[in-house]
């Protein structure tokens, strides 16, 4: 009824004004985040479906506020979008990433989570090209991971500055792949190098649900026509990864094979002289 909807609303209105304060005090510390030096980057080994072989790391942010403890990036990146701090911070989660992939085996790629907000600005091309220079890394070590959101907004901008990245000699991934926008159109148009499988669809088809391993069989295939990889997100389970092995995902990426690790961990695993 109208009163009890009445009801539910004072219920939840002292909750909804606790979240939009919480929000605000987390964008001011974040504001501080980067200049209190708060930030720090783990690395997430992926790895070859069938050899096991390292092939590279995902770069993951971590914040720990002095007070507030670590802060998920899931709830704090979203956060960052919205108060546009994401340029400053996505500049230097590249920076840090390229350079410590510089000390690095030179086989060993990284990728690097990028938010559709830095694609839109053209002024992106030139952090890339400048955190390579930098570095010292090969373009081609270097993988920016982008969700298929970018292609969601108006006009061409994001494709356009893609395009620029791809000619420094990048790669693209796209992330998260299956569950967003639903046109194919743009993987024509773009040339990424691998696509990466969602957790959800992973867990699904391990649990053998039939739309999950159609929709990993269907996206495998697609890649495979496109001359594209395939990475497994979020295997956790040997049973998983038997089962993404078996439909073909060429890569692999989860607690399985390793949490996303301190950069001095992933060094060690970097660095085949350490490693053999
Ligand atoms: P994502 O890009 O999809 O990253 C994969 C997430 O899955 C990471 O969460 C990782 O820790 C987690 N994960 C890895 N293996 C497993 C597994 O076997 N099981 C489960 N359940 N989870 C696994 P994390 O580090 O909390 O990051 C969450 C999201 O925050 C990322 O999702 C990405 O969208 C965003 N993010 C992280 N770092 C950055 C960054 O530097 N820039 C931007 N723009 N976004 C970032
Ligand atoms: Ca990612
Ligand atoms: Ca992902
Ligand atoms: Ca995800």
């Amino acid at each position: 009824s109208k009163d009890a909807g009445g009801g539910v609303y004072h219920v939840y209105e002292p909750q909804l004004h606790v979240a939009a304060e919480e929000r605000r005090v987390l964008e001011i510390a974040l504001r501080n985040a980067l200049q209190n030096d708060e930030l720090h980057l783990n690395f997430q080994p992926v790895v070859n479906a069938d050899t096991g072989g390292l092939t590279g790391f995902e770069a993951l942010l971590r914040w720990t506020h002095p007070e507030l403890g670590p802060i998920s990036p899931a709830k704090f990146v979203p956060l960052a979008e919205d108060a546009r701090l994401i340029a400053p911070i996505g500049e230097w989660v590249l920076r840090h990433a390229c350079n410590e992939a510089a000390k690095w085996d030179d086989d060993v790629r990284v990728a690097v989570n990028v938010s559709p907000e830095q694609l839109h600005n053209p002024a992106f091309v030139a952090v890339v090209a400048q955190a390579l220079a930098q570095s010292g890394i090969t373009p081609n070590r270097l993988e920016l991971e982008v969700t298929e959101s970018v292609f969601m907004r108006e006009g061409t901008g994001a494709v356009k500055v893609l395009e620029h990245i791809l000619d420094l000699g990048c790669r693209l991934s796209l992330d998260d792949f299956g569950t967003g926008y639903s046109s194919l159109g743009y993987l024509s148009r773009t040339k990424f190098s691998s696509i990466k499988i969602d957790r959800s669809f992973v867990q699904g088809a391990s649990k053998g649900v039939r739309e999950a391993i159609a929709i990993i069989r269907a996206v495998v295939a697609l890649a495979q026509s496109l001359g594209m990889a395939t990475t497994a997100e979020g295997v956790e389970t040997e049973e998983e990864h038997r089962m993404v092995q078996e439909l073909g995902c060429t890569k692999v990426q989860g607690y399985y094979f390793g949490r996303p690790l301190p950069a001095h961990e992933a060094l060690h695993l970097a660095t085949r002289r350490k490693r053999g």
